[in-house]
């Protein structure tokens, strides 16, 4: 079987059908709509989406545990912040979190 996105061959082992019916399609006729797709993997891709899911939430544990949120556009994809309800706020961290301004911070709320 060929990849649909880099045309190489391979031999699918595990296959997912996603089937979602919108009830009010886009908000205007026609509706109900409906998005059908096949997802195909391998061992390899399973493996490294969850060693992902792992490495997020070990940040995710670290900032529960030392109260420091983590840094801003660096453990997402830029896909993620296009279209986040907290973009205005991670730019405006972006420009002002430091390491001295993190431990100014830091005592702040000790
Ligand atoms: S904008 Fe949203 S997705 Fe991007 S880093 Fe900030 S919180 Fe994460």
């Amino acid at each position: 079987m060929l990849c649909q996105h880099c045309g190489l061959e391979f031999e699918p082992e595990y296959r997912y059908d996603l089937i979602i019916l919108y009830m009010m399609g886009n908000f205007s006729p026609p509706f109900p709509d409906i998005y059908c797709e096949t997802e195909l993997f391998n061992h390899n891709e399973i493996e490294a989406n969850w060693q992902k899911i792992l490495r997020q939430k070990e940040i995710l544990d670290n900032a529960l545990k030392s109260g420091i949120i983590p840094e801003p556009y660096k453990n997402c994809y830029e896909w993620e912040c296009k279209r986040c309800r907290y973009s205005l706020v991670c730019q405006s961290l972006a420009r002002t979190m430091t390491e001295e301004q993190v431990e100014e911070d830091k005592k702040l709320w000790d």
